[in-house]
């Protein structure tokens, strides 16, 4: 299969989130199938969801992969399950939430499955670590990530820097 450059959008705000974080991000590195992996910046953003959760820190990693995007999504899920997620609640606590932002330019409306990320466009805690590693991005439907980024303030997103 040919290559596919793919977008995955990191999250964790239980149990040492940097930690949970820059351990997903070598778990990612080291993917069989997958190279050219690279990472973002750090962030830390307001919980969005169930009032009264901790903080979290976001990231973005890009990868060229053989992978179709249901292994991937596999590989992705066995990275959480290894980082202990429990589904609770929508939207509620995680250690890590792995989510396959974007996948070459394909478009899947599975019930597993859907790619660009459903609710990417609307997340500041993606759209800023996303525009680090690819500035003049163009969405499958057209849409530039510029334009996103213009209707999304970064609010009380924090760059950290590292
Ligand atoms: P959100 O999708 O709003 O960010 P979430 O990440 O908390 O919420 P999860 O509990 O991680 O949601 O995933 C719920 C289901 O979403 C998974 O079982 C998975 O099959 C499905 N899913 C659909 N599209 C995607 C995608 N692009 N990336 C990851 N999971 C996806
Ligand atoms: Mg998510
Ligand atoms: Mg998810």
């Amino acid at each position: 299969m040919a290559e596919v450059r793919a977008y995955i959008g990191l999250g964790s705000n239980l149990l040492n989130p940097l930690m949970q974080v820059s351990q997903a991000q070598q778990a990612l590195a080291s993917l069989a199938g997958c190279r050219e992996v690279t990472h973002s910046q750090l962030y830390r953003s307001d919980p969005v969801g169930p009032p009264g959760q901790p903080d979290y820190i976001n990231a973005v990693t890009r990868l060229e992969t053989h992978l179709a995007p249901e292994a991937l999504l596999d590989r992705l899920q066995a990275i959480e399950q290894a980082h202990n997620r429990v589904r609770g609640e929508r939207w509620g606590p995680r250690t890590l939430d792995l989510d396959l932002l974007l996948y070459g330019d394909c478009v899947i409306d599975t019930p597993r499955l859907k790619v660009p990320h459903p609710h990417m466009g609307e997340r500041s805690f993606v759209l800023y670590p996303l525009a680090e590693l690819a500035p003049n991005l163009v969405l499958p439907n057209g849409s530039p990530l510029q334009a996103l980024l213009a209707r999304c303030p970064m609010g009380t997103l924090q760059r950290l820097g590292v």
